[in-house]
């Protein structure tokens, strides 16, 4: 790992937007999350970084106040449902992103047609997001299709099974994908300068966006499958070390050699 203190941002001069899933994507290699960690301290200003995460928000804090992870310049949290701009107390940028959602969504309404065979609503208690409805699913793809039946076709929503275990359903212009899309637009990113890294299907959405991806070694088959463009690069390295290896494919770092 001596080599990583020689990795430089090839153009620091023009801030990229790295845009990462936290479990499996920046956590889960310790000579990774280290790299991580030393790379914001000594470049923090030649690139925006964005958290995007099933986690909620205070969770991802606490991974910051602890020192696992380091301050990032936005929490996209509650699967990219939730946009905090870490740099403004009034988060008016997080207003701006929910004030996309239609007043029709009912979040009750989904939970009660979700509901059925193998398919279970989470109790997120006081802490359940206003725009993200969490199941639990047995993993049984019959379920899953009758889950899809019984909320029908509508275009105000988006549904996202991930892990075998669970399923997310979303309001269509929030998620994952749509945070980074939309943080892209607010910071004025030149679009070949956004990056996003994910590991599972949850992740699925950023990697539609049609900006570059990276996808660590150790991620799961139903992301692998579906991040298949020229412009998604698959890792041989674990985690964040994948993410340093990813940016150093797309010439945004260079000095990094992986070990
Ligand atoms: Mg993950």
């Amino acid at each position: 790992m001596d080599n990583f203190f020689t990795v430089q941002p090839t153009h620091p001069e023009e801030p990229f937007l790295l845009a990462a899933d936290i479990d499996g994507t920046l956590l889960g290699d310790e000579p990774g999350e280290t790299m991580l960690k030393t790379f914001v301290k000594k470049h923090a200003s030649a690139f925006r970084l964005a958290y995007v995460t099933g986690r909620y928000r205070f969770s991802v804090l606490q991974l910051v106040e602890a020192g696992r992870l380091p301050r990032p310049d936005y929490i996209c949290s509650d699967v990219g449902t939730e946009l905090f701009d870490l740099h403004d107390p009034q988060n008016n940028l997080g207003q701006k992103f929910w004030s996309q959602v239609a007043p029709e969504w009912n979040l009750e309404a989904i939970y009660l047609r979700g509901e059925g065979e193998g398919v279970w609503r989470q109790d997120f208690g006081e802490s359940q997001p206003p725009f993200q409805a969490g199941f639990f699913w047995n993993g049984n793809p019959e379920t899953l299709e009758a889950f899809f039946a019984r909320l029908g076709k509508d275009d105000s929503y988006h549904i996202y099974p991930s892990y075998g275990e669970f399923i997310d359903v979303l309001p269509a212009p929030l998620g994952k994908g749509n945070v980074v899309r939309f943080l892209q637009k607010e910071l004025g990113v030149t679009e070949s300068r956004v990056i996003v890294a994910g590991d599972s299907g949850n992740d699925r959405q950023m990697f539609e966006t049609g900006f570059k991806g990276i996808i660590p070694v150790n991620a799961l088959e139903e992301l692998k499958e579906v991040a298949s463009q020229p412009w998604h690069y698959h890792s041989p390295l674990p985690a964040a070390r994948g993410v340093f290896d990813g940016l150093r494919h797309f010439g945004l770092i260079d000095g990094f050699h992986g070990d």
